[in-house]
């Protein structure tokens, strides 16, 4: 597979109010992360909430601006471009948010909805060429024709993420990040969208992004998984050594909490202890010791790194290989 994003140790800092007389601080919201995305690939990024998981996405969309780092999309670094500079690439990065009553203008019509993206970036030349496009991606959607002089109030979460996912593949996406595109919706039909995003998927290349915090969902949807505590990555795997050889102590406890539906399956749990420490003043060296059972020593002090632990499998714990599961 090419690689068709980079993304070299990006960083998103947040100044804070220390509040009266106090000095500010700062959130380090995403520290230092680097990975790739190839063509045609999901990479998933799973973590509680408040990990970073949508502050990175969004810096990648470069919706905001990262503090530092760089994004290598088609050779060129989009964190040192002006907006004006930015917007040709834009057509190609496309954003589907967690919540489609909140995405979508309830004043236009689902034609205006759809057809407003080519609009602005004059992707099409005459008005018969706009309703061209639009008709050819609703089919390709599942949307029906007569849908498109209504409003989105007329529509359930379902049809509206797809009209949400019909507004964003007009634009001929090469990237895709989705924010918890299904956990608004209702069990029932979460796999349809899934399912529909999957075939689309196939059926154009383009590559997603897809954040979430359900273990199921990216288990259905992901080639790779990358976990994310308090801002960095722990744990980088293709979808079956990390659901098959947890390495780090936080993804192993992570799934331990899955639940499982035969009531004979007896497995041992990992529970997470504690709560999440704040990004503002995280622990010293390794972020997550105030909850881990194997922390000693070292963790305290030195910072892992992400290392190879496996094939196509990074984490990062000084423990790797020496714990016993
Ligand atoms: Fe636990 Fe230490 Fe590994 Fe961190 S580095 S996950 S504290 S064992
Ligand atoms: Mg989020």
């Amino acid at each position: 597979m090419k690689k068709l994003l980079e993304v070299k140790n990006l960083t998103k800092t947040f100044p804070v109010n220390g509040g009266f007389l106090k000095k500010s601080k700062k959130l380090t919201a995403v520290d230092g992360i680097s990975f790739d995305v190839m063509e045609g690939e999901t990479l998933c990024l799973v973590g509680e909430s408040g990990c970073g998981k949508s502050t990175l996405g969004r810096c990648i969309l470069q919706i905001i601006k990262p503090t530092s780092g760089e994004v290598i999309f088609d050779g060129v670094d989009l964190c040192k471009l002006d907006e004006k500079k930015m917007r040709p690439y834009r057509q190609y990065l496309q954003m589907i948010f967690q919540d489609p009553y909140a995405s979508l203008n309830p004043r236009m019509t689902i034609r205006e909805l759809i057809g407003a993206p080519v609009h602005a970036f004059k992707l099409a030349a005459t008005s018969d060429e706009l309703d061209e496009k639009i008709r050819e991606v609703c089919k390709v959607v599942g949307i029906s024709e007569d849908w498109l002089n209504k409003y989105p109030h007329e529509f359930s979460g379902g049809q509206r993420q797809r009209i949400v996912i019909a507004r964003a593949l007009i634009m001929n996406p090469r990237f895709i990040v989705c924010d918890e595109p299904v956990s608004a919706l209702d069990v029932s039909i979460r796999s349809q969208v899934l399912n529909l995003m999957k075939d689309l998927q196939e059926q154009f290349k383009f590559s997603y992004l897809f954040v979430s915090h359900d273990l199921s969902v990216v288990n259905y949807i992901g080639d790779r998984i990358a976990v994310m505590y308090l801002g960095e990555f722990v744990e980088l795997a293709t979808k079956r050594e990390l659901f098959n050889n947890p390495s780090h102590p936080y993804t192993q406890a992570l799934l331990s909490a899955i639940p499982v539906a035969d009531v004979n399956y007896k497995r041992e749990r990992t529970y997470l202890e504690g709560e999440v420490p704040s990004p503002v003043n995280p622990p010293s060296g390794c972020r997550f010791r105030t909850r881990c059972r194997y922390a000693s020593d070292v963790c305290k002090s030195k910072r892992p790194e992400l290392k190879l632990v496996g094939e196509d499998h990074f984490a990062a714990c000084h423990m790797c290989g020496k714990i016993t599961k």
